[in-house]
């Protein structure tokens, strides 16, 4: 009894209490958030290492609540992939950068691909990839310039319904590339299996790369997973990119494009508009 007091005490710790709490108030939140048009997008480049251009953006979601302040993706998107939120906002994501990136389009700005992070959650939506291209054309943003970015755990799913998302996509052109790649699960022979044409090394590996902090081991998977984008005929992008001598090793291994603080932060959409017009000077 003594024992599973003492568990009771450490459960309704006052720091278990105030995550549970904080949990709970996120998921409150979370309702309401897209009627109040409380989500926002930032933007990152992507660069390709050959040209040294930019080749692509990321869009990155962002939420700042009247009360909560802002909060990070790390934390709620998790909390919307539980409630199942994460669909309608995943749209609205979907919605919002193709309707930005054909803006920029039309403005004469220059970028390549819009690239878009996907939650397993939404794969498992069976009109998913449907109305990704509605997206696409209610916006006039050509599918063939449109990236999903989906982890490794989503293809664990490996059921019809997610073939069937992924003959849609491919079929329209839509490019898919697989997420903090190196964390996952990840057999081998499983990838090849996918219509994936690109693959993101993970940032904890590229912030081991170099420095005083480089360790053989993030070298040793960077390269590994550059040798594999080859052998699969894929295209392999670093994230994470902050200094020169990591961008200097990246090259050096084959990496084909990179993304990170070097370049740029993800910026709101004005600044990137800037950012762009900057490139092209
Ligand atoms: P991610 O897709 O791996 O995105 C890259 C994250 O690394 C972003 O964090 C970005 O701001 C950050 N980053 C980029 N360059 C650097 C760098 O040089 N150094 C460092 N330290 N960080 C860098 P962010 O924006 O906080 O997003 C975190 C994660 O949240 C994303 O990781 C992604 O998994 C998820 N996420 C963001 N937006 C969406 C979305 O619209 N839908 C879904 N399902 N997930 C999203
Ligand atoms: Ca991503
Ligand atoms: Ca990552
Ligand atoms: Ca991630």
């Amino acid at each position: 009894a003594r024992q599973r007091g003492r568990n009771h005490i450490e459960f309704y710790s006052p720091d278990a209490w105030r995550r549970a709490r904080r949990r709970l108030d996120i998921e409150h939140a979370l309702r309401g958030a897209l009627e109040h048009e409380e989500f926002s997008l930032a933007y990152q480049p992507l660069i390709d290492l050959s040209r040294h251009a930019v080749c692509g953006i990321e869009a990155l979601l962002r939420w700042h609540h009247p009360e909560l302040g802002s909060c990070a993706p790390d934390e709620f998107i998790e909390i919307a992939e539980a409630t199942g939120d994460i669909v309608g906002i995943g749209e609205w994501v979907v919605r919002e950068a193709c309707r930005q990136a054909a803006a920029w389009d039309a403005a004469g700005l220059e970028f390549g691909r819009m690239s878009v992070n996907v939650s397993a959650v939404q794969l498992r939506d069976p009109g998913f990839a449907q109305r990704v291209l509605e997206a696409c054309v209610d916006t006039g943003w050509p599918a063939t310039r449109l990236e999903l970015e989906i982890t490794e755990s989503a293809l664990l799913l490996d059921t019809d319904a997610l073939w069937a998302c992924f003959d849609v996509l491919q079929g329209a052109g839509i490019g898919l590339s697989i997420d903090d790649f190196g964390t996952g699960f990840s057999s081998l022979s499983y990838l090849s299996r996918f219509p994936v044409g690109r693959l993101k090394i993970d940032r904890s590996f590229i912030s081991e790369l170099a420095g005083a902090g480089g360790t053989g081991r993030a070298v040793a998977v960077t390269r590994a997973i550059i040798q594999l984008g080859k052998a699969l005929r894929m295209q392999v992008l670093a994230e994470g990119v902050e200094s020169s001598a990591d961008e200097q090793l990246l090259r050096e291994y084959g990496c084909d494009e990179v993304q990170g603080y070097l370049y740029s932060r993800p910026l709101p959409p004005r600044e990137m508009a800037r950012w762009l017009q900057d490139q092209a000077k």
